[in-house]
C-alpha cells in the first residue's frame, strides 16, 4: 500500500545513477533535512522529473513512502541556478559546497537555515557574481558553525584579549588566541586584524549580508587557508570535489 504524498522544497545535494533510468538523490529540505529520494526514470529523455532532479537544482518535490523508501512522484524546478551550472569553476566549488553540506547535514534534522545559507551562497556566486574566494571561507566557517562546530572567535581564548595580538586560529581547538598564547597540542593557522575581521563576519553577520563586505587580497587568502584547514582539522576528512576545485581554480 502506498502512503500518502507529501510535497516538500529541496535542493538536490547528491545524484547517483542507478539501475536502467532512475536515480538516488541526495536532498537537503528545510523540515526533514538530508533525506535519500528514488526518481524513478528520471534519467529517461522526456522524464518529466529530470529537471528537477539534478545536482544543484531547487525544486517542489511530491514525494511519497513505499516500504524502506522514498519517492518522487513529481518536481517542479523553482531555481536552476543557471550562472553557476553555465561556468565550470562556479560549478566544481558549488559541488564542493553540496558535499560538504552533506557531510555536516542530519539524517530527518529540520535545516531550514542550512538550506537557506546553501541557496545564499549559489545566489551569490551565480547571480551577483560576488568572488568565489570571498564567498567560500564564509560559507565554510557559517556552514560549520550553523553545525555545531563555530570557533571562539570573540577574544583571545587564552588571556581573554578583544583584540588578540598576532592573531591565530587554532583548528583542532576551534579558538582564537595571540601568537604568544599559544597552548601545546593545538594546530594554530595566522590570522590578521583584517582576516580575523572577516572571520567574524563570517560567524555573526546577518545573513542577508553575508558576503557583502571587502577585505585584502592578502586576508582572503589567510581566510581561505584558516577555513578550509578549521573544516579538515573538526570534521577528520578531505573532500575530494574540493581537491578537485583547487586544481582547476583561477588564480588570482
Ligand atoms: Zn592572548
Amino acid at each position: 500500500m502506498q502512503s500518502g504524498k507529501t510535497v516538500t522544497t529541496g535542493l538536490v545535494l547528491r545524484e547517483t545513477e542507478t539501475k536502467e533510468t532512475d536515480k538516488i538523490l541526495t536532498v537537503l529540505t528545510p523540515d526533514l533535512g538530508k533525506i535519500t529520494l528514488i526518481a524513478r526514470g528520471a534519467r529517461r529523455r522526456n522524464s518529466p522529473l529530470a529537471a528537477a532532479c539534478q545536482l544543484l537544482t531547487y525544486s517542489e518535490l511530491t514525494v511519497y513512502q513505499r516500504g524502506a523508501w522514498r519517492y518522487v512522484s513529481e518536481g517542479s524546478t523553482i531555481e536552476l541556478f543557471d550562472g553557476v551550472r553555465q561556468d565550470f569553476e562556479l560549478l566544481s566549488l558549488a559541488s564542493y559546497f553540496a558535499e560538504l553540506t552533506e557531510s555536516v547535514a542530519g539524517e530527518e534534522q529540520p535545516a531550514a537555515e542550512v538550506l537557506a545559507l546553501l541557496l545564499n551562497a549559489l545566489f551569490a556566486l551565480g547571480e551577483l557574481r560576488k568572488d568565489p574566494e570571498l564567498v567560500k571561507p564564509v560559507f565554510e566557517l557559517r556552514l560549520m558553525a550553523l553545525a555545531g562546530f563555530e570557533p571562539l572567535s570573540d577574544g583571545c581564548a587564552v588571556c581573554g584579549k578583544t583584540e588578540p595580538e598576532r592573531p591565530m586560529l587554532d583548528v583542532v581547538q576551534g579558538i582564537v588566541h595571540c601568537a604568544g598564547c599559544k597552548q601545546p597540542g593545538g594546530l594554530s593557522l595566522p590570522l590578521t586584524k583584517g582576516s580575523l575581521a572577516a572571520l567574524r563576519h563570517a560567524l555573526y553577520a546577518d545573513p542577508k549580508r553575508l558576503y557583502s563586505f571587502r577585505v585584502e587580497p592578502s586576508a582572503l587568502r589567510e581566510l581561505n587557508h584558516a577555513a578550509e584547514g578549521f573544516v579538515a582539522a573538526q570534521l577528520e576528512r578531505s573532500f575530494r570535489t574540493l581537491d578537485y576545485y583547487k586544481t582547476i581554480k583561477t588564480t588570482r
